[in-house]
């Protein structure tokens, strides 16, 4: 017998004999998410599963069923009122909510649509992109799109009938603009609400179409629009221009226009937030003394005066050069700029020379290996020659830029 080889209803679900009403929704809820036929297409063993954690739901969340299933094991609903011959009578069992919360993505289109499909509805937003720079980011660009958009055709006014004729009522939904499928399933009968596919869900047909839109309504064209885009906007950030969407159904208004901000980079800056980051090249005389460098902002060339003694890689702020806040563009954030010192790569003798003597001045360094006595160790000429430096330096710019 088929009920013999039936795992217990408990351990279906996983829950103890005494579990709450609320635990054995939990537990369904967490199987029925896992083994749903819709989150396994074709897996015979998952429909298998769900379809037994469906019952075991059925009877388990009735107060009457599980007294008597606890009485009597699956023993109780053989016959009449049974599993017996596959099929089950999910009637009166409390799937309702659970759909609800589960499946609310799967079915939700046609759930959320059995409000009256032919009240007033807002038109669809589109979606579209504009590439701007990076300094049009930071202080804000008016651009300049063009688009195609629907509007509603003049000869017919939207409706989509010849002029002097007018749409008729759908017969196949008689006017509701959606339709109701009935299907069996696991649950028993399901009713299934569906736009309906003969009228799109409009409630109305055109026999006699308008010659100018065909008998969709709608006219498209090319359209300028112009877009504000703030300052202080970053990569992938949209701006909404209302009602420049689809137009709406039944005397909605129409959606938006949604238009992504795709920010090019910069050679020199980057961004994170409102902060800007850049790096700027100072002199070993200049690190050592004391100096002026020139910084490129995105308001122009700054001094900024570099302390003696500053070593490579210091990061210095540059207050309120960033980016302007969004929200209030008085509010700026930081340019934080990385100084780093340049190794000279072509010197000339005399140059070379005065290094050399600065070398001995400052300790020798040049001679330290010799006088360490390491025969191994390279001499002064070959320490200072271009081979070796030159690879050096080739290093740091690397470094710099990347
Ligand atoms: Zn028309
Ligand atoms: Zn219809």
């Amino acid at each position: 017998m088929a009920q013999e080889q039936k795992r217990d209803y408990y351990e279906v679900l996983g829950v103890a004999k005494g579990a709450s009403e609320d635990d054995i929704k939990k537990a369904y809820r967490v199987l029925a998410k896992k083994y749903h036929p819709d989150m396994n297409p074709g897996d015979a063993s998952a429909a298998e599963k769900f379809k037994e954690a469906s019952e075991a739901y059925a009877v388990l969340s009735d107060p009457e069923k599980r007294r008597q299933y606890d009485q009597f094991g699956h023993a109780a609903f053989d016959g009449a009122g049974g599993f017996g011959g596959g099929g089950f009578d999910f009637t009166g069992a409390d799937f309702g909510d659970i759909f609800g919360d589960i499946f609310g993505d799967f079915f939700g289109g046609a759930r959320r649509s059995s409000a009256a499909r032919n009240a007033p509805t807002k038109g669809a937003n589109i979606r579209t992109s504009v590439r701007i720079t990076f300094l049009e980011a930071v202080f804000g660009v008016d651009k300049e799109l063009e688009l195609t958009l629907k509007d509603p055709c003049p000869k017919c006014k939207g409706t989509g009938a010849r002029p002097g004729t007018s749409p008729e009522t759908c017969p196949k939904c008689g006017g509701k603009g959606q339709v109701v499928f009935t299907q069996q399933s696991f649950f028993g009968t399901v009713r299934n609400v569906q736009t309906c596919p003969d009228c799109g869900g409009s409630g109305k047909i055109v026999k006699d179409k308008c010659p100018d839109c065909r008998g969709t309504g709608y006219i498209a064209s090319r359209k300028k629009i112009q877009v504000s885009i703030p300052a202080g906007i970053d990569n992938g950030q949209s701006v909404r221009i209302r009602e420049k969407g689809e137009p709406g159904i039944n005397g909605g208004p129409r959606g938006d226009l949604l238009v992504e901000v795709i920010i090019s980079e910069h050679p020199i800056f980057q961004r994170d937030g409102y902060n800007i980051y850049s790096a700027v090249p100072m002199s070993y005389a200049v690190a050592a003394l004391g100096g002026t460098v020139l910084v490129d902002t995105v308001d122009g060339k700054v001094a900024y005066d570099v302390k003696p003694g500053t070593p490579t890689d210091t990061r210095v702020r540059l207050r309120g050069k960033g980016v302007p806040s969004l929200r209030d563009r008085n509010v700026r954030g930081d340019h934080y700029v990385t100084l780093i010192v340049q190794v000279p790569e072509k010197l000339s003798k005399e140059a070379k020379d005065l290094l050399k003597q600065f070398d001995e001045l400052t300790g020798n360094s040049l001679q330290a290996a010799a006088q360490a006595g390491d025969p191994g160790a390279p001499g002064p000429d070959n320490a200072g020659g271009g081979g070796k430096g030159g690879s050096g330096s080739k290093k740091k710019k690397k470094g710099f830029f990347g």
